[in-house]
């Protein structure tokens, strides 16, 4: 059997464990281990950070791992430099499985942000009620907001600080469009903030913020290194039947 490993928490991440376990290779996922309840893969799982590239490298060799795919979320930074690293190391293919990022309308108002600090400070601007999507980490950047109104939606429970003037949902995607916009609807909300995160599960908040006119203020995605890298996961699947042909 060859090993791979799949650096996961996306929904990428087990659509890609699923279609390789099923061409017959023994796969691993990985996660980080931030969410309490997280989805999991099929196949083996993993949790918990690897201690830096070197512990990433050490547990390659350990489990003989054949290729990896990164397949985190395009905003986890630091992981996907350590894979690169790590890989290198170790010797082995590493692939990115990253979905490409939203592109606005015609008629659309997106205020493109570098950062969450960015985001912010656009927001403070903008908005005196904004719909804040950027995820449970990060969240820290919004807590000087003291005139705008914040509805904040994350899967657990942020930790301080937070704005002075909020209100949490808990929740999962994926979103349906008429559920994003009777959201909008009932908190009058006249701005949405999110990252570029792409994909078509959550975005439908994007799509009923259209439909409303409001604006939507968006962080763009970080640089990663340079590596390989494809949007889906039939490519994904080639790619490592391409590098570990022979082995499976
Ligand atoms: P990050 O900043 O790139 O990573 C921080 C540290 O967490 C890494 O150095 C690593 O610890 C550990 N880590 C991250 N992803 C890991 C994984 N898949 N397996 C094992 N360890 C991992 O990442 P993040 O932004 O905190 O994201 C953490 C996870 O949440 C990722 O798996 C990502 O796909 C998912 N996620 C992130 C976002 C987002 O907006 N950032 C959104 C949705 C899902 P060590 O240094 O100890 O190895």
């Amino acid at each position: 059997m060859t090993n791979l490993l799949i650096l996961g928490g996306t929904y990428q991440a087990r659509e890609c464990a699923e279609t390789l376990l099923a061409q017959g290779f023994a796969v691993t996922s990985s996660l980080a281990g931030r969410v309490t309840a997280p989805r999991l893969p099929a196949g083996e799982v993993r949790i918990g950070g690897f201690g830096g590239p070197g512990g990433m490298t050490q547990w390659l060799t350990e489990h003989r791992i054949a290729a990896v795919v990164d397949a985190t979320h395009p905003f986890a930074e630091r992981i996907g430099s350590a894979a690169v690293t790590a890989c290198n190391s170790a010797g082995i293919p590493l692939l990115r499985l990253q979905r490409p990022g939203w592109q606005p309308g015609p008629d659309d108002r997106w205020h493109w942000a570098e950062s969450l600090d960015a985001a912010a400070r656009v927001t403070a601007r903008l908005a005196d009620r904004a719909f804040v999507t950027t995820g449970r980490q990060g969240l820290g950047a919004f807590a000087a907001l003291t005139r705008t109104w914040l509805l904040i939606r994350c899967v657990d429970p942020p930790e301080a600080p937070l704005p002075p003037h909020h209100r949490v949902i808990l929740s999962r995607g994926p979103y349906e469009v008429a559920d994003e916009r009777a959201l909008l609807l009932r908190h009058n909300i006249d701005t949405l903030i999110t990252k570029d995160s792409g994909g078509s599960l959550t975005s439908g908040k994007l799509t009923a913020a259209r439909e409303l006119g409001l604006p939507v203020v968006i962080v763009s995605r970080p640089q990663r290194p340079e590596t390989p890298s494809v949007t889906s996961t039939a490519e994904a699947v080639q790619w490592v039947i391409d590098h570990v042909s022979g082995e499976s």
